[in-house]
């Protein structure tokens, strides 16, 4: 009976890989990845490893959950060292907790890999602290994707009194989040950030308001972060000499 590593692979930027992660997949005998995993991080594993895509397009599964489940207790099965790869920690949004729970009552042992999560890398990147002294002490990450049927439904009012709201994929559902956001008591005017593609060579970051994304939202491409949040106005001056990525910048309206 082999032992499956649920691993992190990080938002993109393969040097954000951990040294745990890349030992993992050295050993690796079989890889089942993800879409938002970068070519590189697979550079890793050794020429024999057999490496099996899963993965799935925002909200579209290409192959369903149940499978990747069944997949990866066949393969524990038939190989030692079997790596489930996925993009940036896979206990954020990551279906890394049911993996973990199959894993377990299918009695096969497993180890979780923490990853560097795109949830505060991808605004980094970016030149956007979550927290800042003075303007920021609380952040929280919310899923923009609410799928109709199991998923738990978002109370924005909620998050009211939170200073930055980091919202994972949203891209498509951002007209309507920013609606809500606005209806919940937030400031229209509240600068909004979205950071596409982040740490990678693609990055692109848009700067528009919660006003101007409830009436006319920028073009935007998942997969991509949402910040909202007074922070935002710091990443002009704090993106000017950061040097991680040249990235592409895009204002709308202030
Ligand atoms: N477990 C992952 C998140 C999976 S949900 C993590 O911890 O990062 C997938 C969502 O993450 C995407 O829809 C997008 O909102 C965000 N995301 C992941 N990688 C990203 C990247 N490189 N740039 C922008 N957003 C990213």
């Amino acid at each position: 009976m082999g032992k499956v590593y649920l691993v992190g692979a990080g938002p993109g930027d393969p040097e954000l890989l951990t040294l745990k992660a890349v030992k993992v997949l050295h050993e690796a005998d079989v890889v089942l990845y993800d879409r938002l995993i970068s070519e590189e991080a697979l550079h890793y594993t050794k020429p024999a490893c057999k490496l099996v895509y899963v993965g799935k397009s925002d909200g579209k599964h290409t192959i369903p959950q149940e499978e990747i489940n069944r997949l990866l207790v066949y393969y524990a099965s038939t190989h030692e060292v079997v790596v489930r790869l996925k993009g940036g920690d896979p206990f954020v949004f990551g279906r890394g907790g049911e993996e973990a729970l199959y894993l377990k009552r299918h009695g096969i042992p497993y180890e979780i890999v923490p990853g560097v999560s795109s949830l505060y890398s991808v605004p980094a990147y970016a030149g956007i602290p979550l927290t800042f002294r003075g303007i920021a002490s609380s952040f929280a990450v919310i899923t923009g994707h609410e799928a109709t049927g199991k998923e738990k439904r978002v109370n924005w009012l909620a998050f009211r009194e939170i200073d930055t709201l980091v919202i994972l994929m949203g891209v498509r559902n951002r007209q309507r989040i920013a609606k809500e956001l606005i209806a919940s008591g937030r400031n229209p005017d509240e600068p909004v950030a979205f950071v596409e593609r982040g740490t990678t060579p693609q990055q692109r970051v848009t700067v528009s308001t919660l006003k101007e994304v409830a009436t006319e939202p920028p073009p935007v491409n998942p997969p991509a972060i949402m910040v909202v949040g007074e922070v935002v106005r710091l990443q002009k001056e704090l993106s000017e000499l950061l040097t991680n990525l040249k990235a592409e910048e895009v204002y709308h309206a202030r």
